[in-house]
This record gives structure tokens, sequence and C-alpha cells, in this order.
């Protein structure tokens, strides 16, 4: 099953289950990228007689069988590689890039790898930087240069796979599963991926490959400055315990503070505790992830809110965040995931909730029911910032926010719900660019604000 299959012997092809694993296992080309597989099964999904079958929670089931690949790509020194492959004079040097010697208040916010062994590092006062390399060229940088890199950069990625999602201005997860049959087993991948970004911008970029995106972003750090570090399935858990307490991805001082008193020095010092011990140490949400993290698997879900019947979904920042207004879009965009959910499902309620996960993990809820269910997504929208507004503590820092539907019910099964005319519209017009989006998933008709 390789190269470009027609669309109309999907169904066909889809049948039986095993042979569904092992056509996405072996990859599969659209025209000249590769399909995301989620998108093959969506369109299964639209064409299959029994529409609706394939729900969001079928197609996390079916996802199982096949062995998932992902790809965490860092590039390296960003800044400072930026700097030197731009300057034939700072080639070999030790690069800092942040400020000038003199500049107040500044920080070191890329060094390059030169300068990094005089024990320079980012996060470091410039001040501090400058005695302890005083010949270094100190550079106050080009933001707008490192975008344009930054960009060149990603566009190469998404050659690789259409599921690519950046994590800040040089980092990245790709979702490779499926792709062997275009760019041969992960691994190879990876190479060409690697000499892909070497050709064509003169960066060096790590890469880890790993079955789940935590992993991956771990092996990727393991790899630096560039190399390729493969965690092979099944070897998650013994390569997690072999690592020092500071590679755990997630746990940041205050987490280190706590190892160091209880004595943890290893992951594999945390493996020997029971989760309820390090739930009562760290707390049940820092426990249950930290439980995870040392084990290799991909990090803690949503799964300590749970309603009768409930769908949510969350968003996990890269940075704890403070601004209200990024918060409120992550809030959008999770919504609009919830809403077509629901249309999917064809069900209704009238109850939602917000989770709101703090800088220190201390995790808070909050839900309401109102009298009538949930029309479209800005009535979701609203109810959702209105808790959000209500619950969220001010100027401390989000790690994660989630929001959700529960208590659900066939859709027109509760009496008495009278949408205003205007709601009604809203409604169809949802319903309407959702089985748009659904059927051409490449169309994608999102919100303004989303994009
Ligand atoms: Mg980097």
């Amino acid at each position: 099953m390789r190269g470009s299959a027609p669309l109309h012997s999907l169904r066909e092809r889809f049948a039986p289950l095993q042979s569904l694993a092992r056509f996405v296992h072996d990859g599969f080309s659209g025209k000249d990228r590769p399909v995301n597989i989620k998108l093959l099964f969506c369109i299964t999904a639209v064409n299959s007689p029994e529409k609706g079958a394939l729900t969001e929670s079928r197609i996390q089931d079916l996802m199982i069988l096949v062995t998932r690949y992902f790809i965490h790509a860092d590039l390296d020194a960003f800044y400072a590689s930026v700097e030197q492959l731009d300057n034939a004079d700072y080639r070999g040097k030790p690069v800092i890039v942040g400020g000038l010697p003199g500049d107040r208040r500044t920080v070191v916010s890329t060094a390059s790898y030169e300068a990094r062994s005089y024990g320079v590092h980012s996060a470091m006062p410039i001040a501090r930087a400058c005695e302890l390399c005083p010949q270094g060229v100190f550079l106050r940088g080009n933001m707008k240069r490192y975008k344009e890199k930054s960009r060149e950069v990603m566009g190469i990625f998404s050659e690789f796979t259409p599921d690519l999602r950046q994590i800040s201005i040089d980092e990245a997860f790709l979702d490779i599963t499926g792709t062997e049959g275009l760019f041969g087993p992960p691994a190879e991948l990876a190479r060409k991926l690697k000499s892909a970004v070497r050709e064509r911008t003169g960066l060096t970029v790590s890469v880890g490959l790993a079955s789940n995106k935590y992993v991956a972003k771990i092996a990727s750090g393991m790899s630096k400055p560039d190399g390729c570090f493969v965690v092979e399935k099944g070897g998650e858990e013994n390569f997690m315990r072999s690592l020092p307490v500071d590679r755990i991805w997630g746990a940041g001082r205050k987490a280190q503070e706590k190892f160091k008193k209880y004595g943890y020095k290893t992951c594999d010092d945390i493996y020997k505790i029971s989760e309820q011990r390090l739930c009562s140490v760290f707390g049940k949400a820092f426990g249950i992830f930290l439980y995870r993290a040392v084990r290799g698997q991909a990090a803690a879900s949503f799964d300590d809110i749970r309603g009768s019947r409930s769908i949510s979904a969350e968003h996990t920042f890269d940075y704890d965040m403070y601004d209200g207004f990024a918060v409120e879009t992550a809030l959008m965009k999770i919504c609009n995931t919830l809403m077509y959910r629901l249309l999917d499902l064809d069900w209704q309620s009238r109850t939602v909730f917000i989770k709101i996960r703090y800088e220190d993990f201390s995790t808070e809820s909050a839900q309401e029911t109102s009298e009538h269910p949930v029309g479209t997504m800005s009535d979701l929208f609203e109810r959702v910032c209105a808790l959000f507004h209500r619950k969220c503590k001010r100027g401390i820092g989000i790690r994660l926010i989630g929001a959700g539907l529960m208590n659900l019910e066939t859709a027109g099964s509760s009496a008495g719900e009278l949408f205003e005319f205007e709601d009604e519209r809203k409604k169809k017009l949802e319903k309407c660019i959702h089985e748009i989006n659904k059927k051409f998933p490449e169309a994608a008709i999102k919100k303004a604000r989303l994009i």
C-alpha cells in the first residue's frame, strides 16, 4: 500500500481493523505529502455506510493499534547559530546573544557552543557572561531575522508531516506515525530531516525520536548538539530510569529542590516510590505526573474530573502564562473542539466546567449548570470564559487550561430549550462549517482569532 491510492478504494481497505492498522503503518501518500492518519480516519468516517460510527473516542481506540512515532526537533544554539551563519567573522568564536557589555538588567538568551565552554549559559546576567568570557562577541540580537529562519526551518519540517506542532521559535513536535511508505523507517526520516535542514538553511538541529512526545522531547536534549537520539519502542521506561532527576521535563526549580530534600538523585529513585507516596509528597497532580514521567509514559491527561458522560479538552502552555487574552484564545480553541465533538455525537449539555492548573501544579476546577443547553460555539465560549474569570487567581502563571461539558444527554431531550432565532442561525452555520471541515480537512475553516 504505497504511493497514491484512489480514495474510492479506501472503504474496502479499511474494513477489517488489522488491515487498517497495517495500512496506516505502511504509510500512505496523498498527492506529494504524507496524509495525516487522523485525517484518513475522518475520510473513512464520512465515507462509511454507518456514518458517524467512527467517533473521536473510537479513533483514539484505533490509534492504539498503531505504533506511534514522534520526533522532537530542537535547533542548536539557535540565535547564536543564525548570527554565525550571517557573519563569517563570528564563526568559531564565542557568540553571546542577549545584550552588549554594559547593558543593564539583561541576560543571555543564547550562547554559542564556543561560549558555553567558558561556562556561559542562557538566563545568565550579561555582566556575569562578560566576566567569564571577556573576548566574547556580544550581540543584542535580531528577532526579525530569527523569525525568518524559524519559518524556513518549520517549512522544511512540514514537508515530512502535516502533523507538526511548533512549541517555540526553535522547537517542534512532529507526529510521523504512518510515514514509512514515504521516508522509510522513522530513524531514516530523522536523518533526512536533519540533512535537509542543514543543506537548505545552514543550521543544525538535534532530534529525539520516540513513541511519545514526552520521551522524544527528553531524547532530543540528550543528543545536543547536532545529534539524533532514538528511544526504541518498549525501551521508554529503561531510558527514563537511567536519567538524573534534572532531566525530567516539567519538574521546575521548586520540584528539584524537593528532590534534593528527599534525596532523589535519579529517575530510578522516583521509580521505586509508590504512586500514593508521590502524591502525598508532591500533591496529587504532580505526583501522578512524576509517576508516569519516570515510566516514560505520555504526560498525564484530563482524568481527574469526570462526569457521568462528559467530553473535555485541554491545553498545556509552553511557558507559564500570565496573559489573559492568550488564555482566552486557548479556551476558544478548546471550545471549538468541544462543540464539534458535541455535534458529532449529537449530544447536548447544560453543564460546563473548567480546569486551571497553575505553575505550582495546584489545580482547581469549577462547573456551572444553566437552564438552557449550550447552543453554539460562542455560547459555550462565553460560559467558559465567565467561569474562568470568576475562578482564576490573578498574578499566578497558568500551566494548563482545560474545559469540558458534562452530564451529556441526547440532543433535544431536555424540555424547554428555546433558542433565539439568532442562535438557531449560528447553530446551523456552525454545523455546516463542521461538515465542510470534516469532508475537506485541507480547507480548515476557523475563527480568525485561531489562525
Ligand atoms: Mg534550541
